[in-house]
Parts: C-alpha cells; structure tokens; sequence
C-alpha cells in the first residue's frame, strides 16, 4: 500500500516493437515537478492520431542507446520533431525547445517501457489544439 519507492526518480529502458530504436529515460511518474512534467496527452490535431502518453523531461534525462531505423515528423519544425520508427511505426520520443518548457526537451512515449506500472498511472490532458497548454481534463492511463 506504501509509494515509498515509486516517490522516487527512476531509470526506465524501452524500446519501439521491433527493436530498431532503444531508448532510457530518467523519470519520476508520480510525483513530477510541473504540470507539463506529469504524464500526460495533448488534445492538439497531431497528438490526437499520434494516442501517446508521453512524459516530457529534460535532455540530461534521456538517452538514445541505439537509432538503426529512426524516421522523424516535423509539424512544426519550429517547436521540435517527432521520431517514430521506420520499420514497425512505433513513435518512440521528440525532441525540441519552446521557452515557456524551459528551453530544450525530450517527450517519451510511456507506452515504449514495458515495466511502467499502467494501472496507477493518471494522465493529464493538455490543450496544445488552442496553445494555452492548461490541463483540460485527467483520466487514468489504464492496462
Ligand atoms: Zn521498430
């Protein structure tokens, strides 16, 4: 019944499906330290056929172990880009840099860890459609 250990940063590893792409990433899922840094969609035209829910950390907090098979999506190019994997289609991260974030930023798709703990997970839904980026709803991640 106790978080003790789930209050804490930890070291995520994943992959897309066929393994093209492996990544790590640094996080602390129940207890982040802004509203952007929760787990969370975005209900933006994009994010909405994308269906991640992504975490958005800082650069120091992830890494890309391997990248045989990256393709990347760029909508607005200006914010940053969406790498997916050209062999199976699995979105794996982004990248990009807008200053109300704090500067640069990676987003992870939480769905590419196999050990994230799904059914304790609570997704904040962000309105990136209208950029006010407020918290527009909540729900939780499921299975
Ligand atoms: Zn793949």
């Amino acid at each position: 019944m106790t978080h003790t250990e789930s209050s804490e940063t930890r070291t995520y590893r994943g992959s897309c499906h066929c393994g093209g792409i492996e990544v790590e990433a640094d996080l602390n899922i129940f207890h982040p330290e802004t509203p952007f840094g929760a787990p969370m969609r975005c209900n933006c035209t994009f994010c909405r056929r994308r269906g991640a829910v992504t975490m958005l950390i800082g650069p120091s907090a992830f890494r890309l172990l391997k990248n045989e098979t990256e393709a990347r999506y760029q909508p607005k190019p200006e914010i940053g880009a969406y790498m997916f994997c050209g062999t199976c289609g699995v979105h794996v991260y982004a990248t990009g840099s807008m200053d109300q974030l704090g500067g640069d930023f990676v987003t992870v798709n939480l769905d590419v860890f196999e050990d994230v703990p799904r059914d304790q997970i609570t997704v904040a839904v962000l309105d990136g459609r209208d950029e006010s980026w407020g918290v527009v709803g909540s729900g939780p991640m499921l299975g």
